[in-house]
């Protein structure tokens, strides 16, 4: 009923040519993603046109970025605007990782003023959750999740749950080569479903896709995907080269 999603974060890697042969290389491998699988890349910022360029002779990718601000426009050195990613013909963006919590800031407030804003210019949102490590020791990992989805949807209409995409990566394994097991994640995934269910309704819940993130790679992408709600995943490091991410692909295909 869902389509698989899977997404790569670039992060801080990729700059214009290394952007060009990445996805050249992935155009190598194939130019039509298969039925059931959406594909997305979030290249850095200044690569997003480049980017663009390429992914218009891969049928099924799609481009996104990894961060926007809430304004319109002003004095916010550093930062892009909704607009700015809508001209680039950037579908998605990133919000509320954990390296933005941590290295820039980001409360929930900000995240979900983020949220509201893309959501509001037509951006779909890849929304990031997920425990610390001790918070996972403390027990205290499912209260965390429940509240950062609740606080980054506040406001959002029912009408824009199909621009919703919730990734739970718990930040233990995020880049640590250690990955949730199949069960951890599924009950993850599964709290957080009836979570959007009280944030939109029922039928609205089933249609979001959920992903995982933390260390997925081609070895450990099927087990993880073969859960009920595990619709797709948000990688960092596999997603880096282009074998990895396109037998991700095919895994999520079969
Ligand atoms: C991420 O940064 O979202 C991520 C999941 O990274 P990695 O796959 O490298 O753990």
């Amino acid at each position: 009923m869902r389509n698989f999603l899977i997404a790569g974060n670039w992060k801080m890697n990729c700059g214009i040519s290394a952007t060009n042969k990445l996805l050249n290389g992935i155009k190598e491998i194939t130019t039509s993603l298969p039925d059931g699988v959406d594909g997305l890349v979030c290249p850095p910022s200044i690569s997003l046109q480049t980017a663009a360029d390429v992914l218009e002779d891969i049928e099924g990718m799609t481009l996104g970025a990894q961060n926007v601000h809430f304004e319109d426009n002003g004095a916010y050195t550093g930062e892009i605007s909704t607009q700015m990613l809508n001209e680039v013909g950037s579908e998605y963006v990133i919000l509320g990782h954990s390296e933005r919590r941590e290295y820039f800031g980001e409360t929930d407030k900000i995240v979900n003023a983020k949220v509201l804003k893309s959501l509001e210019d037509g951006l779909k949102t890849v929304i990031c959750v997920g425990e610390s490590l001790k918070e996972r020791k403390a027990d205290e990992h499912k209260l965390r999740v429940r509240k950062q989805v609740q606080a980054a949807l506040t406001g959002v209409e029912d009408g824009d749950a199909t621009n919703v995409v919730i990734a739970y990566e718990p930040i233990w394994a995020i880049g640590t080569g250690e990955t949730a097991t199949p069960d951890q994640a599924q009950e993850m995934h599964k709290m957080i479903r009836s979570v959007l269910e009280g944030v939109f309704n029922q039928e609205s819940a089933s249609k979001i896709q959920i992903l995982y993130g933390g260390s997925m790679k081609p070895h450990n992408a099927e087990e993880l995907l073969q859960q009920p709600d595990v619709d797709g995943g948000l990688i960092g490091g596999a997603s880096l080269k282009a074998d990895s991410f396109t037998e991700i692909i095919d895994i999520a295909k079969q």
